[in-house]
């Protein structure tokens, strides 16, 4: 059994830029791209599997065609996306709704996601929550635009970790690069989008106010993370969320120097991207090198695994029954 490498889906955004290929060295199509989908099986925007006996398959076949490799899991659809953000550019102000709203709603899943920082330009910062104090009062606020007022921008640095559930008012700003971990769905209300207007369509991008209005929680409320350390062999293990905080996923850090002998956990399967440096991973007497932008799944059938090399990964894993 191997990992199953993945290569990402691209999505060009007017917010984009050029960050990854030049950090990356993804081969990324021209122009502005905002989004790499790395770890992604999302409708026809999954992402690919580069290399064994799977090579070329999305990984939503993979999900659906070998389910023992996820450890036969009741939910329907790959649950979890991972996306590397370069915000070259203000992104629009949005709010994702929750699983209960966006299935009667949008028939899609609700969206809780969550932001690494990996990258900040001096002075970046992040659009996280709002300072309405009621619904009224955010709906007052929206309707005269009064956006320096309402929405609460916290400065962020590189390694700043940002738990985002539905309901929360959010967006990135010009000059950051983030890791976002996410339940798999894309229902967005856009709220603001600064005004602008699409160079080629002469017009301004569609808002969602009332929904937006609908799904976001009020007053704003930051929620109480728990993010601990722990140190395992040459692994220091920085767990950032997991459930109950997080009902959709487990996330951690993980800075290795050496080696890290280990397992799956209990988890079904694990999501893994290379942040920093190279190592590699080696399971059964068979070895794959690891470097900065990899990006893979540790299958079902891969109980236990050995990471060595000087590198920092994400780690995630789904929190979800299995049959
Ligand atoms: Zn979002």
């Amino acid at each position: 059994m191997e990992p199953i490498f993945l290569t990402p889906y691209f999505r060009p955004k007017i917010w984009g830029g050029r960050k990854l290929d030049t950090i990356f060295h993804y081969d990324i199509p021209e122009g502005k791209v905002g989004e790499a989908w790395i770890i992604s099986g999302y409708k026809d925007d999954a992402s690919t599997v580069t290399s064994g006996p799977l090579k070329g398959k999305s990984l939503r076949e993979v999900y659906h065609e070998h389910p023992e490799l996820f450890g036969n899991p009741k939910s329907k659809e790959f649950p979890l996306l991972v996306k590397f953000l370069d915000a070259n550019d203000n992104l629009s102000v949005q709010v994702h709704p929750d699983d209960d709203y966006a299935n009667k709603v949008e028939n899609d899943s609700g969206k809780t996601e969550s932001w690494y920082v990996l990258q900040a330009d001096p002075g970046a910062y992040l659009i996280y929550g709002h300072h309405a104090k009621s619904k009224a009062e955010l709906t007052e606020m929206i309707k005269k635009g009064e956006w320096d007022k309402l929405l609460r921008k916290v400065p962020i640095k590189k390694g700043a970790f940002f738990y985002v559930p539905a309901g929360t008012i959010h967006a990135l700003t010009k000059g950051s690069l983030v890791i976002e971990t996410q339940q798999s769905s894309d229902v967005t209300y856009r709220l603001y989008d600064y005004d602008r207007v699409d160079k080629k369509t002469g017009k301004k991008r569609e808002l969602h106010t009332q929904k937006s209005i609908d799904v976001t929680t009020v007053p704003h409320q930051d929620p109480k993370l728990d993010i601990h350390t722990e140190k395992v062999q040459d692994a220091e293990i920085k767990t950032l969320v997991e459930p109950p905080v997080s009902p959709h996923f487990y996330l951690w850090q993980i800075d290795l120097d050496g080696t890290w002998q280990t397992s799956l956990n209990n988890h079904p399967y694990l999501l893994v991207s290379v942040i920093d440096g190279k190592g590699t991973i080696e399971s059964n007497g068979q070895k794959w090198n690891l470097k900065l932008g990899d990006n893979l799944i540790i299958p079902n059938e891969m109980k236990n695994f050995t990471f060595t090399g000087k590198m920092r990964i994400v780690m995630s894993a789904p929190d979800e029954e299995q049959e």
